[in-house]
């Protein structure tokens, strides 16, 4: 029986990052339908923010804010299956209650990791608020249960994902890339990706999931022209299939001046990596003007993961 927790007082804020995958390289499905993966995330300055205050006891809701379109407030939500899970975790669900608020500025269903990023940013924030005593790699493996990005949702920076993209070993960087991202007027299901991946038989094998020299050395030494020619996505052909209008995005991003672009994770979010910060201004105003780009973001990296804010 776990002692009597302190009743909680103050509302808990904490900031989660979006992330962009660096490299996805993406196994052949295995017999419990998942996909093994090498994947390298970056963090980026694209936050939603996650508040939890005190709640009666037993009671977790969830309150959306900013660009949450299409995401419930019901028990489904992440930010609120997360807040239960580690209520549940501690032994303390009769005890305890969260009334979270999410704003968003994460694009939902942008293949960045927004849903992952709210399950991460409610685990801290109800671990404050809650007074809860937890093992240092404690909150990721509990959050990897929601999800195999929240881990990296925690960690933040740069890291080599394995695994699902839950086993993390952080990675070594320098300086500070720029990123512009082309956020799409329709989102795309990454299941549905996924599977049009296996339809078209691009699955990996074992051997070969690796992430490239080049690229880990792009990083170590901040050269942003060579971790343009080194990124890589393995979903890219999958989503683009799905969705052949971010084809004419791509093209116009790297007309425009990016060093190169890349479809984020399993998309339809496209992340242009600029020179520098003024490369990066340029850009974005321009595409601002794209069809089918619904908004502009600009975003630096590495970022870091889920932390309480005042
Ligand atoms: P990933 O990059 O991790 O594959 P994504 O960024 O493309 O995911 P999300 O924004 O995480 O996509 O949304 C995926 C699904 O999760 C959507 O169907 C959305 O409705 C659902 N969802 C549940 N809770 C949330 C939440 N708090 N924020 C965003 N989406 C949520």
């Amino acid at each position: 029986m776990p002692p009597p927790l302190t009743p909680p007082s103050e509302p808990v804020r904490v900031r989660v990052p979006a992330k962009i995958n660096l490299a996805l390289m993406v196994g052949r499905v295995g017999e419990d339908g998942y996909h093994p993966l090498a994947t390298l995330f970056q963090a980026v300055s694209l936050h939603d923010d996650v508040v939890a205050a005190p709640a009666p006891a037993g009671e977790f809701s969830v309150t959306m804010s900013g660009e949450a379109e299409g995401v419930g407030d019901g028990p489904d939500n992440l930010a609120v299956r997360a807040a239960r899970l580690l209520a549940e975790d501690h032994g303390v669900a009769d005890q305890v209650g969260a009334a979270l608020s999410v704003r968003k500025s994460i694009p939902v269903a942008g293949g960045m990791a927004g849903g992952s990023a709210d399950a991460a940013g409610a685990l801290l924030a109800c671990s404050v608020l809650w007074d809860l005593d937890v093992e240092p790699d404690g909150l990721g493996a509990l959050g990897a249960r929601l999800g195999a990005d929240v881990p990296f949702a925690l960690l933040g920076g740069t890291a080599l994902g394995t695994g699902r993209g839950d086993v993390l070993a952080p990675v070594l960087t320098s300086g500070c890339f720029h990123w512009v991202l082309a956020l799409s007027d329709e989102g795309l299901s990454t299941p549905a990706v996924f599977r049009r991946f296996d339809e078209l038989g691009l699955g990996r094998e074992p051997e070969e999931l690796d992430v490239a020299d080049e690229l880990m050395n792009a990083l170590r030494t901040g050269d942003a022209p060579a971790l343009a020619r080194a990124v890589h996505n393995d979903l890219a052909p999958a989503a683009l299939d799905l969705r052949p209008d971010l084809e004419a995005t791509l093209r116009r991003g790297e007309e425009l001046g990016a060093l190169t672009g890349i479809v984020s994770g399993s998309g339809p979010t496209v992340a242009f990596l600029c020179v520098d910060e003024s490369a990066a201004i340029d850009l974005s105003t321009q595409l601002a003007r794209l069809p089918r780009v619904r908004a502009v973001r600009r975003a630096r990296g590495p970022a870091q993961g889920a932390r309480l804010i005042s």
